[in-house]
């Protein structure tokens, strides 16, 4: 059979970004031949680096190549102004927009060798409305002044995220049956949706994600998926005292961001936790963290994020035995703890850690 050839585009964006988006293109160069998949590449720019040179923190030929050339994306991190420059806005949220990438998806992981019993959790957050659609006012009343703000949530959205949130519950269900054939521990052995909201006080907005979410969830197709549903404040609560409880948590955009960041605490460093921005037709990965000047330039960038979120890139174009190998060859890494970056307390370099993940694919 012949070999499926992706194209990938490269958005290193500033600061660590281009440390450890090399390392994302290392990887996919090093995957087994067996699979069966070859990769072509396409630099773009984007970013705080490519405004101050341009006058456009997204160029047009970036989205313009993303549309027609590429498959997926890699974006690794983009440093903000600290005060308002004018037309300077962040080139990822205008890339969500321009592709429709409707979703947010992190997965939050321990391995084993963390010690306690492992967290494997995915967070699903709507990306495109709630409170996010940034249409605020401000009123003077003769008692001082008044803000609003709309909290938007329609029935399209919402039920699209929570299809997505299912079907990524029974690929995760899938990773887990292979991984338990060739003799792995498993934790779960059904897929589980979280459904996230506040209805108990936002009866219509909250109240409709829910809704949407939960006949989404009823389709046949996710027959064999546990649907369960928190408010939003209890799950806090139990995401922190139980976080091995849950499998796919799918929430609305704030409730969403807030647990994501959350969550990612659950795991030590900003450096091993991964993201994808997903849409119908395309997923960029890209590392949680930010562009972290305070190490930019050393060498020292932990890449496992980054090398995740290329694993989690490699899910949404339906390359699952692809990622499940870097996903085990990262743990393997992080358990055995030999190579491991400063953020983790170790002493290893990028070049070093990624030179171990190498070896282990
Ligand atoms: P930005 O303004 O781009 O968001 P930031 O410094 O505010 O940058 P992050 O870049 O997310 O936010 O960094 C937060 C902290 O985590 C910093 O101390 C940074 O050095 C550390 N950090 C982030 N990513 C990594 C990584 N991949 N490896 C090691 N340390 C990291």
């Amino acid at each position: 059979m012949a070999a499926r050839t992706l194209r990938i585009g490269l958005i290193p964006g500033d600061g660590i970004g281009r440390e450890v988006i090399p390392a994302g293109r290392r990887i996919l160069e090093a995957l087994p031949a067996s699979l069966n998949l070859k990769f072509s590449f396409v630099d773009l720019d984007a970013g705080w680096d490519t405004f101050k040179r341009t006058g456009t923190a997204l160029p047009e030929k970036t989205v313009e190549t993303l549309k027609k050339e590429c498959d997926g994306a890699l974006f690794g991190a983009v440093s903000s102004p600290t005060t308002k420059v004018a037309g300077y806005s962040s080139p990822i949220v205008a890339l969500r927009k321009r592709l429709d990438l409707y979703a947010n998806v992190r997965p939050v992981k321990t391995t084993a060798g963390a010690g306690g019993s492992p967290i494997d959790l995915v967070i699903v957050r709507e990306n495109t409305e709630d409170l996010y659609v940034k249409e605020e006012r401000t009123t003077d009343t003769p008692n001082g002044k008044v803000a609003e703000a709309v909290k938007r949530i329609s029935e399209r959205a919402s039920s699209r995220i929570a299809t997505m949130a299912g079907e990524i519950a029974l690929r995760r269900q899938k990773i887990r049956d292979v991984a338990a054939a060739s003799g792995a521990a498993v934790t779960r052995s059904k897929p589980m949706v979280t459904i996230t909201h506040k209805s108990n006080v936002l009866s219509q907005t909250d109240g409709l994600f829910r809704e949407a979410s939960r006949q989404a969830l009823a389709a046949q197709k996710f027959a064999n998926v546990e649907v369960e549903e928190q408010i939003v404040d209890s799950m806090v609560y139990k995401l922190f005292r139980q976080p091995q409880y849950y499998d796919v948590i799918v929430a609305p955009n704030l409730y969403g961001d807030i647990l994501s960041d959350g969550a990612a605490a659950l795991v030590g460093s900003l450096g091993l936790v991964p993201s994808a921005n997903v849409g119908d037709s395309f997923a960029i990965g890209e590392p949680c963290h930010g562009s972290a000047p305070d190490i930019e330039g050393k060498g020292i960038a932990n890449p496992i994020a980054t090398l995740r979120s290329v694993a989690l890139m490699l899910e949404f174009l339906g390359e699952e035995p692809a990622a499940a190998k870097i996903y085990a060859a990262v743990d393997a890494n992080l358990d055995e703890g030999k190579f491991l970056s400063p953020d983790l307390g170790g002493k290893a370099t990028t070049q070093e850690v990624l030179e171990d993940v190498l070896k282990r694919l």
